[in-house]
């Protein structure tokens, strides 16, 4: 890698992570504990919910979520193909079957009207992805499902500080999925919670996270003494422990400065592209806030040369890109399971030719935005 080369991401990870963890190390509880019991709390309180789960990823959130509400063989859970394939994949590890929407062209997230269409009487679920951190249109998505009695899990994996005509993400429907991995807004390098106000959605997430086997299991060889305890169900190995919460106490105490910091340098992208034929930048509704995760544009047909072209180019000049996201119903897999293919979302699937998302990360600085924006303008202006 060149001197030069300018990350896609980088976590801020500093001191206070450092601390924490050695403090657990030497704690001699290293698995879920106290720890994970505060974080679950303090995010709780973040969101303004009622429950947290912290779990192994936002994948085992969102897994959990479609198990303890019940979803398996024989029904349909509906979501948009913008989203990392996890959001599908758990889909069919319940047995379900993955139905796809499209999306609004401006935001990329879930059309309320496509996803009218893609309901029927075998929908017992609907995953709203906050696509870059942008809520989607709830009101609309949650009136729909609701026709339907439908409950909406949100996919909050890039929208941990977004709010919704004022209210926070994770609130907003019957249970939420957040990610903590390497390269999301706060990391504990992999991690995820599940938050609701659903007591009982709660207590059996909680349950199925750590093998089905009864309540505060982990305590189980705390300084209470040995207790018997039960296998309940059979659940799975998802959750959170010590070392992953303590990482993530200390980054949610940074979460409003990292937003801060995003939400100036995605201003200065938005000045320094603005009014640049050939990449269009996704809208940002009025009565949402952001939570500035990622910076996606669209290289469009304008632009005369193809989104990998202009990749290929920015990685010439030692600049790093993501891709967020090609469309999941195209992938291989959903092909040849489910016989899914072009036509299905024409919307998300011209979108997943022309996306790209540019550098954007806390500790990133003026001069390297300004360098990816000379980048973005001179390959646009060569044609190469
Ligand atoms: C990252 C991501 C996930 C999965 O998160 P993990 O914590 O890695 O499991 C789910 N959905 C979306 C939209 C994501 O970007």
């Amino acid at each position: 890698m060149a001197d030069d080369y300018l990350m896609f991401h980088r976590p801020s990870l500093g001191p206070e992570e450092e601390r924490a963890v050695v403090e657990v190390l030497r704690s001699g509880w290293i698995t879920t504990g106290p720890r994970t019991k505060e974080f679950e709390r303090v995010f709780a309180a973040y969101r303004g919910v009622a429950h947290a789960v912290g779990v192994n990823s936002c994948t085992a959130a969102l897994h959990l979520a479609l198990v303890a509400l019940g979803i398996g063989p024989g029904d349909e859970v509906v979501t948009s193909p913008i989203t990392f394939a996890s959001t599908a994949n758990v889909v069919v590890h319940t047995g379900a079957v993955p139905v796809f929407c499209d999306v609004q062209d401006d935001t990329l997230n879930m059309d309320p009207e496509a996803l009218r269409r893609a309901l029927t009487p075998r929908t017992r679920a609907v995953i709203a992805v906050h696509f870059a951190g942008h809520p989607c249109d709830m009101d609309e998505i949650l009136s729909v499902a609701g026709e339907r009695g439908a409950p909406v899990i949100e996919d909050a994996a890039h929208a941990v500080e977004a709010e919704y005509k004022g209210r926070p993400t994770g609130s907003l429907a019957r249970a939420a999925a957040f990610s903590f991995y390497a390269t999301k807004n706060i990391t504990t390098g992999e991690g995820g919670m599940l938050v609701t106000d659903d007591d009982d959605l709660a207590q059996r997430a909680a349950l199925l996270a750590l093998h089905g086997i009864s309540r505060d299991a982990w305590k189980r060889y705390g300084a209470e003494g040995y207790r018997h305890w039960d296998t309940v169900a059979a659940g799975y190995k998802y959750n959170m422990f010590d070392i992953q919460a303590a990482i993530g106490l200390e980054q949610l105490k940074k979460v409003g400065r990292f937003w801060a910091s995003r939400k100036h340098l995605v201003e200065r992208y938005d000045a320094g592209l603005a009014g640049l034929r050939g990449l269009r930048p996704l809208a940002r509704r009025p009565y949402v806030t952001a939570s500035y995760h990622l910076y996606p544009v669209r290289v469009t047909a304008a632009a005369g040369l193809s989104r990998d072209d202009f990749i290929a180019a920015l990685n010439r000049r030692s600049i790093g890109v993501g891709v967020h996201f090609r469309p999941v119903h195209l992938h291989p897999f959903y092909r040849e399971q489910f016989g899914f293919g072009p036509g299905l979302c024409p919307v998300a699937e011209e979108a997943g030719e022309q996306l790209v998302s540019l550098p954007l990360f806390p500790d990133m600085t003026d001069a390297e935005v300004d360098r990816v924006v000379g980048a973005c303008r001179e390959i646009l202006a060569a044609g190469a």
